[in-house]
């Protein structure tokens, strides 16, 4: 059986990049890797639009969003964070053991939050430090508008604005440095199309500022270490020689396909995913949907159990359910990274195939139909 990956991280590796990783090992501290980092360095630049530094770490994206919690603030600092899921309540959590003092904006499940959400907190809390951010709510396949809340940030408070842009970048469209923002953290993963295990983090020279007075305490993660040693395309400790190989060869995919066109792509992708599942009775779970991820509610009599067994054990399809209390209530399609019209038309299919065999009344061919009219009227 042919297996097919439509999970939100980790997502699948083009051969090319595969390829790559496979090559004998190199040393990192010869000529022929800094070529590499140089490159990857460069390319980061690209992919966040910033002039700045992005900084690669060898973590998973958690471990990128602790390194700046980390070198930032000081203890007692206040942070607001933004709780609209799994990710954004990790956000809360995460300062919260490092003695800081994180405020929650907490926002229903599938819904983004707003500048009102924003403002009132601004003012309660007007010498906040950071204001949190999740661009795309995995959990719930959410997008926050980061455009428009940044402008609010910006013009109300002296806060840092800092972006979990996990499963964003290279999803959504994203400007670091147009939109006036601080820090934002993606994984290897995600959007850039590689295995897990390297963090990325963009940080503008504000955020850089606010390195030199933090106190809380750090070691490996201490980006003012991986500022300094970037700065020569070099790290601070060994990095993941195998994974930085394999992002040098996805950003150039990136590079080549330009990234106003990859952003295009996945809207297209997700809307026309929407259109198909709408046509077979599908109800979208999120009011703001993401570009990355689509979140579906199961239909009423669908047992999630016996559709998931269905879909992988018969069709090789890996998907993710929901979380918490959406656990077998809602599932969610990812189109994030390496993928095109057909592996849309393939998961649609795969979906009416598995809703049929579950024993759920559904026309076959209509969700796949719709999404094909869809490309067809959008090319
Ligand atoms: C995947 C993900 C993370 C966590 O990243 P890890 O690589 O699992 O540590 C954080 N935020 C969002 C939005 C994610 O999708």
């Amino acid at each position: 059986m042919k297996k097919r990956l439509f999970t939100p991280g980790p997502t699948p590796v083009p051969e090319s990049v595969m390829l790559r990783m496979a090559e004998p090992m190199i040393h990192h501290r010869h000529p022929e890797f800094k070529e590499i980092l140089s490159r990857v360095n460069q390319n980061l630049k690209y992919l966040f639009q910033t002039e700045q530094p992005v900084l690669t770490l060898a973590s998973s994206g958690t471990g990128g969003v602790e390194s700046t919690f980390v070198s930032l603030f000081s203890p007692g600092d206040t942070i607001i964070s933004v709780n609209g899921g799994k990710f954004g309540e990790r956000w809360v959590k995460m300062p919260k053991t490092f003695g800081l003092n994180a405020v929650e904006i907490k926002t229903e499940w599938g819904k983004a939050p707003t500048s009102e959400q924003i403002m009132t907190a601004l003012r309660a809390h007007p010498h906040a430090k950071a204001v949190y951010l999740v661009h795309s709510e995995t959990s719930t396949g959410t997008a926050t508008d980061v455009k428009a809340l940044a402008r609010v940030i910006r013009d109300n408070s002296d806060a840092l604005v800092c972006v979990d842009g996990i499963t964003a970048i290279g999803a959504h469209e994203f400007r670091f440095d147009e939109w006036g923002i601080d820090v934002c953290v993606t994984g290897s993963q995600k959007g850039l199309m590689i295995p897990p295990g390297l963090a990325f983090v963009a940080l503008s020279s504000r955020a850089i500022t606010a390195m030199e007075s933090s106190k809380l305490p750090k070691f490996y993660f201490d980006l003012r270490k991986a500022l300094k040693a970037h700065a020569a395309n070099d790290t601070p400790w060994t990095p993941a020689i195998s994974l930085i190989i394999g992002v040098d060869a996805s950003l150039m995919m990136i590079r080549a396909e330009g990234i106003e066109n990859i952003w295009r792509r996945h809207k297209r992708l997700a809307l026309a995913l929407r259109e198909g599942l709408g046509a077979i009775g599908m109800k979208l779970f999120s009011d703001s949907p993401s570009f990355a991820v689509t979140p579906v509610w199961l239909p009423e009599g669908v047992e999630w159990k016996a559709f998931n067994k269905t879909l992988k054990g018969k069709y090789g399809i890996t998907i993710a359910g929901g979380q918490e209390a959406f656990a077998g209530k809602i599932f969610r399609i990812s189109h994030l990274g390496y993928y095109d019209e057909l592996d849309m038309i393939t998961v649609l299919s795969a979906v009416e195939m598995t809703l049929h065999d579950c024993g759920h009344k559904v026309e076959l061919g209509k969700g796949i139909g719709a999404a094909q009219a869809y490309f067809a009227i959008n090319p």
